[in-house]
């Protein structure tokens, strides 16, 4: 990476470009960039962040800034404020809770659907949202949730902003980065989990059996900033569990077997459709005892989170080492899981016309192979569309979806009364990503109306196409250089 300004000093009150340059074979990752202004033996600095995305450079995990999850839970701490002072999973307040989130997620270039909970939910229960990043093999699918509800006694902050928020900075920290990807990441938070484990329930049970068959695991966090927490590991010694286990063994922590969350949480839901499950939990209303305050610091013979399920599950009941240290474990486990070299590379495809170009009279139609080839990767679904067809011309598509490898039929039909030209149409097949091809279609002229000539003679009335529009002669003339009809208002009328 080289950094460069221009110019390189300046009178203070003016201003310089900063030039920062990569090359091919930069680390994926996020870098600061710290400025430098020296004067008369006093510097100041300002600090620029760059972040290099894609690659297929192994990237290390990245830390995901607690200080950005505190900022979500002081969201949803307001959130809760102007509705009444909860976010149960029926209200105004829960409502707002998944607009916040889903926000985030779609300026961050998720995928993101709500999910309408259609049985066996609350009445009134608002949806569960999920977020699909849109990169690695969609048969092997990581799936990271937290329910986004609370109870109405209060603003539910530890439980469950704290594994909403993390989980949230996670997902935009993992758009940020956009490493290669692997395997793919889905996240979901879940409506209606402190009246029965609902939303999860109804999601799990609603997969189709192949879609359940791509969940190789589903991670739950469920309170992960108790104040006088301890550090649970749902299923400690599972296969799914290793790298939330590697993570915080790493730290020294000592995880342990969440026995107080065993079927309490929305990990239950995938565990009884047969989905192998882990999470990260820091306890609930159990107390700690002796030999954990021993080893994690705390008061032992107090509940691990005292503001469980009332009023003061506020911004002030986070334990902020813990909400980091589960969230750069979430992280820890994405980039185990799903990113890395990708030895099994993205699934890609090709988008190609045959023929690229052709003519059309008004009033008839052309017909054109769209072929599709998988380029990378596994056979993928692609949807085609088309755009940039001038009025009365529409193109279909038969089919209108196809597996990569397969083609389709495109007829571009031509209305009459098309005004003539050369038009440029865009095809596009959408899958994992986006590729466009282009098919460069001429309107014979119809109607007896030509296309402006240099050299030609017109009469008042006479009627041209320059550049697929319209024009009506006003007064007589030749064309000469210069006289083409946008450029002459007194000559030529757009009709
Ligand atoms: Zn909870």
């Amino acid at each position: 990476m080289s950094v460069t300004f221009s110019p390189a000093t300046v009178t203070s009150g003016a201003a310089s470009t900063l030039r920062i340059a990569t090359s091919a074979g930069t680390a994926a990752g996020t870098y600061p960039i710290t400025v430098q202004g020296a004067a008369g033996g006093k510097t100041h600095t300002v600090t620029y962040t760059l972040t290099v995305g894609g690659g297929t450079t192994p990237t290390t995990p990245p830390d995901v800034e607690v200080a950005q999850i505190q900022a979500h839970l002081a969201q949803l701490n307001t959130i809760a404020g102007q509705n009444g002072g909860n976010r149960r999973s029926t209200t105004a307040g829960y409502r707002a809770s998944l607009a916040y989130v889903k926000g985030k997620l779609e300026s961050a270039g998720f995928t993101v659907t709500e999910q309408t909970c259609a049985s066996g939910c609350t009445a009134g229960a608002g949806n569960n949202l999920i977020a699909e990043w849109p990169k690695g093999d969609a048969n092997s699918v990581y799936l990271f949730g937290a329910h986004l509800d609370g109870v109405s006694a209060g603003p539910g902050i530890n439980d469950n902003g704290s594994g909403s928020a993390a989980l949230l900075e996670t997902a935009l920290t993992l758009a940020k980065q956009n490493p290669a990807m692997k395997n793919r990441v889905r996240f979901a938070w879940w409506t209606d989990e402190e009246q029965g484990l609902n939303g999860s329930d109804f999601y799990a049970r609603s997969l189709a059996t192949t879609e359940r068959s791509r969940i190789k695991a589903y991670y739950n966090f469920d309170m992960v900033a108790s104040l006088n927490g301890g550090y649970f590991i749902n299923n400690l010694n599972s296969a799914a569990s290793a790298p939330m286990k590697e993570y915080w063994t790493s730290l020294g922590l000592a995880p342990q077997e969440n026995v107080e969350g065993q079927g309490r949480s929305d990990d239950y839901s995938f565990q009884l459709v047969g989905v192998p499950t882990s999470g990260y939990a820091t306890g609930a209303s159990a107390v700690k005892s002796a030999a954990e305050a021993a080893k994690w610091g705390g008061t032992a013979g107090r509940a691990y989170d005292s503001c469980y399920h009332s009023s003061c599950d506020t911004t002030s009941n986070i334990n902020a080492t813990a909400l980091d240290r589960s969230a750069d474990g979430i992280a820890y486990t994405i980039w185990k899981t799903a990113v890395g070299d990708v030895s099994n590379p993205a699934n890609d495809f090709s988008v190609s016309a045959d023929p690229v170009s052709g003519t059309v009279a008004p009033g008839s139609s052309a017909t054109v192979t769209v072929r599709t080839a998988t380029t990378t990767g596994s056979a993928q679904s692609v949807a085609l569309s088309a755009s940039g067809a001038p009025s009365g011309v529409t193109v279909s598509f038969a089919p209108a979806s196809v597996t990569s490898g397969q083609s389709s039929t495109a007829t571009v039909q031509v209305a009459a009364g098309t005004v003539a030209g050369t038009y440029t149409l865009t095809l596009t097949g959408t899958g994992s990503v986006a590729h466009t091809t282009t098919y460069t279609l001429t309107v014979s002229g119809g109607g007896g109306e030509t296309t402006w000539q240099l050299g030609a003679t017109y009469a008042a009335g006479d009627v041209v196409t320059y550049n697929g529009v319209r024009y009506r002669c006003l007064q007589g003339h030749t064309a000469y250089p210069g006289w083409e009809p946008p450029n002459v208002p007194a000559l030529w009328q757009t009709i």
